[in-house]
């Protein structure tokens, strides 16, 4: 099947991409076929000088929840052991998880990589959409994480491996089962921290982190580690962590051994947010929470900012599930990037696609508006180069050979009017 999009002005995802205006692209068996100047021919659709870019990939994705602010943060430890304690709770799990990437793909985002799920729902659900069971984008599963007992999400999205043999069992049993990375939690996090300063104190030893990369990279299968604190990322860098989940503040010791490794850091500005910047009686926290999360998103945005300045790959996602994370608010995490770390839009856009499929090994293949390309992309009303609030509400999101027109997903009224309201600070 054949289609063309005309009169379309085409940003393409590349590292020094310039706006094309007044293209046409031409997609066949939901590929790129070609893309050349509008000749001024009336055939396919006219997109009336909209704006084309690629779909977004989003790095750090939890599928289970929606992110919707509540008054109390839920016990994810008790929700997980019910959803996962019969079949038909976990037909109900699954069904939450499938809605989650409905909202995913119908918001622009067309690629995910999981990052700590239930059992193996992300395996299941990858196969399910590419088998054209369900909807949703393409998913880079990690299913559920290892960690150490009382490590971050213990018993939810992650499992408490109890010696070396549980987790070496454990890692080899989701590579058999077709889990694509694998996801350790290092560190804790914010909203686990039980006093205030580091909110990512070590959990797991050097000796087990060690242990789970050299598993997994023996049966061909990257590492990625959540990790929230300075000690926790030169653990992470010593054993061969692929990826840096969230981050911490970097010295120049820090940073020379980061650059070194070839290892990439996964900014996640987005959770630290809502946690650092809105009152606790609004995120449902305390102050421990809040202070910790004011410590994280700045040194995040440190080591962000330090990490692109001196060539190290920087990996961009949202963390959704946490609270105020929805699975429709890429674009924010773009826009933060531009505001708090103060790079241009363009190369924001650049992060979130074209440099983001490459961290997954997916370059050759999207993230990018070039020919021979899988054709993902999103059509906006207005440049994104301008504000990336055009991508909130898409004119098209284009899948392979599917199109979704005006796609609407339902949104937490509260959660857009305080994230607006943070936004309009940063843009005063
Ligand atoms: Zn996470």
């Amino acid at each position: 099947m054949k289609k063309v999009y005309r009169n379309v002005n085409i940003l393409d995802g590349t590292e020094d991409m310039k706006l094309q205006e007044g293209m046409k692209v031409t997609v066949e068996d939901g590929k790129i076929l070609s893309i050349c100047k509008d000749d001024g021919s009336t055939e396919g659709e006219d997109l009336g000088g909209r704006y084309m870019i690629p779909g977004l990939i989003n790095l750090h994705v939890h599928l289970p929840g929606n992110g919707f602010p509540k008054k109390k943060q839920s016990d994810s430890r008790k929700l997980a052991g019910l959803i996962m304690s019969n079949a038909l709770l976990r037909e109900v799990g699954k069904k939450i998880c499938s809605g989650s990437l409905k909202t995913q793909l119908l918001s622009g985002t067309t690629t995910i990589r999981t990052v700590g799920g239930l059992g193996h729902m992300d395996s299941d659900l990858r196969d399910q959409i590419k088998a054209g069971k369900t909807i949703g984008p393409r998913v880079i599963s990690s299913d559920q994480a290892v960690t150490v007992p009382g490590g971050h999400m213990e018993g939810s999205v992650a499992y408490g491996a109890k010696d070396d043999q549980d987790f070496v069992r454990f890692i080899k049993e989701n590579v058999d089962y077709g889990t694509d990375w694998i996801k350790i939690m290092i560190t804790g996090g914010v909203l686990d921290a039980k006093v205030k300063g580091e909110p990512g104190e070590m959990r797991m030893s050097e000796q087990q982190v060690k242990l789970c990369c050299d598993t997994a990279h023996q049966l061909g299968k990257k590492v990625c580690a959540h990790v929230e604190s300075p000690k926790g990322i030169e653990t992470a860098l010593k054993c061969g962590v692929d990826t840096i989940e969230h981050g911490a503040a970097m010295d120049d010791r820090l940073l020379k051994m980061f650059k070194d490794s070839g290892s990439v850091l996964v900014c996640t500005l987005s959770p630290a947010v809502p946690l650092a910047k809105f009152d606790p009686s609004v995120t449902g926290g305390n102050e421990i929470q809040r202070y910790n999360s004011e410590v994280l998103l700045e040194g995040i945005v440190e080591a962000t900012g330090k990490c692109l300045k001196e060539g190290i790959k920087v990996g961009l996602g949202t963390d959704t599930v946490c609270p105020f994370i929805t699975h429709y608010d890429m674009w924010r995490e773009l826009e933060y990037v531009h505001y708090l770390c103060n790079i241009d839009r363009g190369t924001c856009l650049y992060l979130a696609t074209l440099n983001n499929a490459g961290i997954i090994g997916l370059d050759g293949v999207t993230g990018s508006i070039e020919e021979g390309k899988a054709a993902e992309f999103v059509i906006t009303e207005k440049n994104p180069l301008e504000g990336f609030d055009t991508i909130r509400e898409p004119y098209m999101v284009v899948f392979g050979d599917k199109e979704y027109r005006k796609p609407k997903v339902k949104k937490s009224p509260v959660a857009e009017e305080y994230l607006d309201g943070y936004l309009n600070t940063l843009k005063a």
